[in-house]
C-alpha cells in the first residue's frame, strides 16, 4: 500500500520536484531530503514564524543541530503545531539553550565507561557498541545530544573492528546492543557484516538493536533488511514510541514485518513534560504498542543532559504514571519505569510501594484498587547454605560458565562471600583509619 496525501505532496515539491509515491517509500529518498534548516521547515509545514523567534530558533541549530524526515514532518498537525507532540520533538525548543545548573554533557558517563572508541561496556554481561554516528530524525530529547551532528559518519569496517576485538576477547560479554546513532543508518550489506563478525564469536548468545526507524523513518524497514536481520537470530529489536500519534498505518506495517521474521520488539520511551507526561496517554501508548506485537519495556525518567531541562519531569510523575498502570492495564503492556543514574550507575527502576509491612510471619501489602492484604510467610521453607558449588546442589544447575563475582547487595545476601557492608570510596571515617598509625 503506498501512502500519499496532500501534506506528503507538499514536502515532495519542496525537495523540488514532483515526487512519486515511490520515492516516498525510499528511506534514502527520506535522509537525503531531511528538513535541517528553519526555512525549510516553515515551508514543509506550510507556517511563519516571527523574524526574532526565527532567529532564535537558528541561533539554537548552531549549538543543537536539527534534522527532520520528511515522514515524521508530515504526522505534525500544523493547525495546532506548538502543542503537537511529534513537533516537540524534533523542533528546537527555545529553551534549549537554557543550561540548569545540574545539567550535564554526559550525564551517564558513558564517555568513561568506554575501554576502547564505539564500545560502552557498564554491566558486567553485555555491551553498547555505537555503530553508527548517524540519525534520520535528531530527537530533541536525545540524551546524547553533545554528539548529535558533530560527526555524521557510518563508520568503516576497520572503525568498527577495534570494537568487535574488544568483545572478541572479553569472555563476559554475552548480549551486545547495536546502538549509536541509528544502527539502521548503515547499509543492509554493513549490518550483515557486524551481525556476522558478532555470530562468529562464540560468548555472544544474543544481539539486539536500539533504532527509532520504526517511528521516524518506517519505510527502512524493507523486506531486505528484515531478511537480513532474521539471517543472524536471535536478534532482538527495541525501538523508541513516545506518543500514540505515531503509531501509523506506515509505522504498523513496518512493526508487523519485524514481528512476522520472528524479531522480538520492544519499546523504550522517555517520559516528556508536554508531550506524553499523562497517565493515560502513556497507558494508550502502551496498549497500542502491544496491540502491534511490540513489548512495553522502559519507561525512561528524562536524563540531565544539557538542552533537556524543559522536558524533565519530576520523578513523581513517572511513579503516579506507574500507578495508573499495574492492574489497571494488561501486565505485559507496562513498562519498567527507570532512572539511569548520574555518573553512570545503569537503570534504577522506581515503583509505587506495595509492600505496606513486614512481620516475622506475615507480609502486608496493598492491590491497585487500595485493598490491604496480608501474604504467610511459609513455616516450612528452609533456606539452604550456598557455598556456589551448582554441581553438588541439589538444584540441579549444571554450571559450565567461570564463576563470577556477587556485586553490590547480591554480595552482602551471599553465604560464600564475607563482605557485610558496603562503604562508599571517600568515607572519612574510613579515611581516619587508615591514617591512624
Ligand atoms: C541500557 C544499557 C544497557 C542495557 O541495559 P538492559 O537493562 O540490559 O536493557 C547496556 N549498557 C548500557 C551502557 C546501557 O545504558
Amino acid at each position: 500500500m503506498k501512502f500519499f496525501n496532500e501534506r506528503q505532496q507538499a514536502l515532495a515539491k519542496l525537495a523540488g520536484r514532483t515526487v512519486s509515491p515511490d520515492d516516498w517509500q525510499d528511506w534514502k529518498w527520506h535522509v537525503r531530503k531531511a528538513v535541517r534548516t528553519v526555512d525549510a521547515f516553515e515551508k514543509a509545514l506550510g507556517i511563519r514564524f516571527c523574524a526574532s523567534e526565527k532567529a532564535e530558533y537558528e541561533r539554537t541549530l548552531e549549538t543543537f543541530p536539527m534534522s527532520v524526515t520528511p515522514y515524521y514532518l508530515s504526522l505534525i498537525d500544523a493547525d495546532d503545531y506548538r502543542n503537537d507532540p511529534v513537533f516537540m520533538q524534533s523542533f528546537p525548543s527555545l529553551s534549549e539553550l537554557h543550561i540548569e545548573r545540574h545539567d550535564m554533557s554526559d550525564p551517564l558517563h558513558e564517555d568513561e565507561d568506554s575501554p576502547v572508541p564505539g564500545i560502552t561496556h557498564r554491566y558486567p554481561d553485555r555491551v553498547l557498541f555505537h555503530v553508527s554516528n548517524v540519525c534520520s530524525m535528531y530527537c530533541r530529547h536525545c540524551t546524547r545530544k553533545r554528539k548529535v551532528g558533530d560527526a555524521d559518519s557510518i563508520p568503516t569496517p576497520d572503525d568498527l573492528e577495534q570494537g568487535l576485538e574488544y568483545i572478541r576477547n572479553t569472555p563476559q560479554v554475552r548480549d551486545v546492543l547495536l546502538s549509536g546513532g541509528d544502527p539502521l543508518m548503515l547499509a543492509d550489506e554493513l549490518l550483515d557484516w557486524i551481525l556476522t563478525r558478532l555470530r562468529e564469536i562464540e560468548h555472544v548468545e544474543i544481539v539486539r538493536i536500539g533504532t527509532r526507524m520504526p517511528v521516524v523513518l518506517p519505510c527502512r524497514i524493507t523486506d531486505g533488511l528484515v531478511r537480513t536481520l532474521a539471517k543472524h537470530h536471535p536478534v532482538w529489536l527495541n525501538t523508541h514510541f513516545n506518543h500514540p500519534r505515531e503509531i501509523t498505518a506506515s509505522s504498523r506495517a513496518a512493526l508487523k514485518k519485524l514481528a512476522d521474521a520472528g524479531i522480538p520488539l520492544g519499546n523504550q520511551s522517555v517520559l516528556l513534560a508536554g508531550v506524553n507526561d499523562c497517565p493515560k496517554l502513556i497507558k494508550r501508548l502502551n496498549q497500542k504498542l502491544v496491540q502491534n506485537r511490540v513489548r512495553p519495556y522502559y519507561l525512561y525518567q528524562c536524563d540531565m543532559s544539557e538542552g533537556l531541562s524543559h522536558f524533565r519531569t519530576p520523578i513523581s510523575k513517572g511513579i503516579e504514571i506507574m500507578e495508573s498502570l499495574r492492574g489497571h492495564t494488561t501486565g505485559f503492556s507496562i513498562p519498567t519505569y527507570v532512572v539511569d543514574a548520574p555518573g553512570g550507575g545503569g537503570k534504577i527502576p522506581v515503583t509505587p510501594n506495595y509492600v505496606v509491612s513486614w512481620g516475622v510471619n506475615k507480609v502486608v501489602l496493598r492491590n491497585y484498587e487500595g485493598v490491604i492484604t496480608t501474604y504467610n510467610e511459609p513455616d516450612s521453607y528452609e533456606a539452604s547454605y550456598c557455598d556456589r558449588q551448582c554441581s553438588s546442589c541439589n538444584l540441579q544447575l549444571k554450571q559450565e560458565d567461570a564463576e563470577e563475582r556477587a556485586i553490590g547487595i547480591v554480595k552482602l545476601l551471599s553465604d560464600w562471600d564475607d563482605t557485610t557492608s558496603l562503604t562508599p570510596r571517600d568515607n572519612i571515617r574510613m579515611e581516619r583509619r587508615d591514617e591512624t598509625p
